[in-house]
């Protein structure tokens, strides 16, 4: 077999012409075209290189451009999220990034801001089912604000970057129950303790635990104790309080 091969017809990679091959790797049709072939793909494979090399340092440069960069308007941080403008605002307007207002018409985010962000924000989990059906049951604000203790604006401020679903009855505005409870769950809020009935002040509570301001602010935000405004006068719940410090002890 070894002497009997048979040739094989191929093209010249090189001039194009025709001829006889005898062994299946050959690609060109003689010396000289082995050499040109050779010479030229040596070329090609330079330039692509160097276009590489150009295409990665333009890269580079846009990146640190941005990177130099302090801040970002609306549109651009959107791009750098992946996510549509409308999501920014909303997590600029829910306070959930640090926006800067620098006029009517411009916000800025400073990229420490976007840095803040993705360091706190909640890692991703599946909704529970509940979330998911349909709303059936509905709250008013009042009610909302009554039973998680929170004003009026930074209730609007939830509902819109949350996306709970609302609708008018009448004059009445009624918000998704489960997606509020939802919420407040996923803040910490525990729903298992029905009766609030007890709340103290901040001062209360200092005395009762003889803690400093700041001690006693760490511990109520750290621990989520649940809040309600009445009357101008902020009130914790003595329930949460006590069963973070019994846990404690
Ligand atoms: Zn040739």
């Amino acid at each position: 077999m070894t002497k009997a091969k048979q040739s094989i017809r191929k093209i010249c990679e090189y001039c194009g012409k025709e001829f006889d091959a005898w062994k299946i790797t050959t690609r060109c049709c003689s010396d000289y075209c082995n050499k040109r072939a050779y010479k030229q793909a040596k070329r090609k494979k330079i330039i692509e290189t160097a276009e590489t090399i150009t295409a990665n340092k333009r890269t580079e440069k846009v990146k640190t451009d941005m990177s130099n960069r302090k801040g970002f308007s609306i549109a651009e941080v959107a791009v750098l999220l992946g996510c549509c403008k409308q999501t920014i605002y909303n997590l600029a307007h829910s306070e959930k990034i640090k926006a800067i207002r620098i006029s009517r018409r411009m916000t800025i985010i400073p990229q420490k801001s976007i840095d803040e962000f993705l360091e706190v924000n909640t890692p991703y989990e599946i909704l529970p089912a509940q979330e998911r059906k349909p709303v059936s049951d509905w709250y008013t604000l009042l009610e909302i604000t009554e039973k998680y203790g929170i004003k009026y604006r930074r209730l609007r401020d939830i509902i819109n970057s949350e996306n709970i679903p609302e609708k008018k009855d009448g004059k009445i505005t009624l918000i998704a129950k489960n997606r509020i409870d939802t919420y407040f769950r996923k803040q910490g809020y525990d729903e298992t303790i029905q009766n609030l009935s007890e709340w103290v002040t901040l001062p209360e509570f200092r005395e009762q635990y003889s803690m400093t301001e700041p001690a006693a602010y760490s511990f109520l935000s750290e621990n989520r104790i649940p809040k309600k405004q009445r009357n101008g006068r902020r009130y914790y719940s003595k329930l949460h309080i006590d069963k973070v410090k019994n846990k404690g002890q």
